[in-house]
């Protein structure tokens, strides 16, 4: 079961990719995850990719490409894989396209989990996270036992700049641009599915579920 999962940044795309990997039995490879890891271990892709980074930029394609080709290629992919985070443009799925037929692979299922701008500056803007442990809470949805405090270590939540309205307007604004036409990319390949994420996490799991179960591929 090969499949990307589409979302804008707040829609819940981390919660859903777990349990997808889960039930399905499938590894989440969250390009994200990946470059932070490598950037915390400071390997050699860590640092060429911070660099960008720091400056401002994305980290080119061809570096985010060769690292999804090689990830796919492991043995745990075999029996299918759940792609997060990857492809955000035409060129990437172009790209993604390319490196799955030399693998002998095909996408069979793009899902996209679809929330109002509105609720999502709702959530985006209401996370505080733990200086400490890096857990993370929200003032509206899943608020600390104390106001400010973290649950497990006790230590101050703050609001990462990343959270500002500014700056969760700013990468909505980027997300829309950059991703909303893999919709159609996608639709055009019959393998698009909109999921309603405004609805209970259990519940949007479940659409996810009958999607993914009716295929049968
Ligand atoms: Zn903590």
């Amino acid at each position: 079961m090969n499949i990307v999962l589409l979302g804008p940044p707040g829609a819940g795309k981390g919660t859903q990719a777990k349990q997808i990997a889960e039930k399905f039995n499938i590894p989440h490879i969250s390009t994200g995850d990946i470059f932070r890891k490598n950037i915390k271990e400071k390997t050699p892709l860590g640092i060429t990719a911070k660099e960008y980074i720091d400056k401002g930029y994305l980290v080119p394609d061809e570096i985010t490409i060769a690292i999804v080709e090689d990830r796919l290629k492991q043995d745990d992919c075999l029996d299918g894989f759940l792609l997060d985070g990857f492809p955000r443009t035409i060129e990437q799925a172009d790209a993604l396209d390319s490196v799955l037929l030399s693998i002998n692979k095909k996408l069979e299922y793009v899902i996209d989990i679809q929330v109002s701008e509105d609720e999502l500056i709702k959530r985006l803007t209401g996370r505080r996270i733990c200086t400490a442990c890096g857990a993370s809470y929200h003032i509206i949805f899943n608020p600390p036992k104390q106001e400010g405090i973290c649950d497990i270590c006790n230590a101050k939540l703050v609001q990462r700049p990343d959270d500002s309205i500014e700056t969760v307007k700013n990468r909505l604004d980027v997300y829309k641009k950059q991703t909303e036409p893999l919709i159609n990319y996608y639709k055009d390949k019959q393998i698009y599915y909109g999921i309603n994420g405004q609805q209970d996490i259990q519940k949007v799991f479940s659409d996810i579920c009958s999607v993914l179960g009716s295929g049968n591929k």
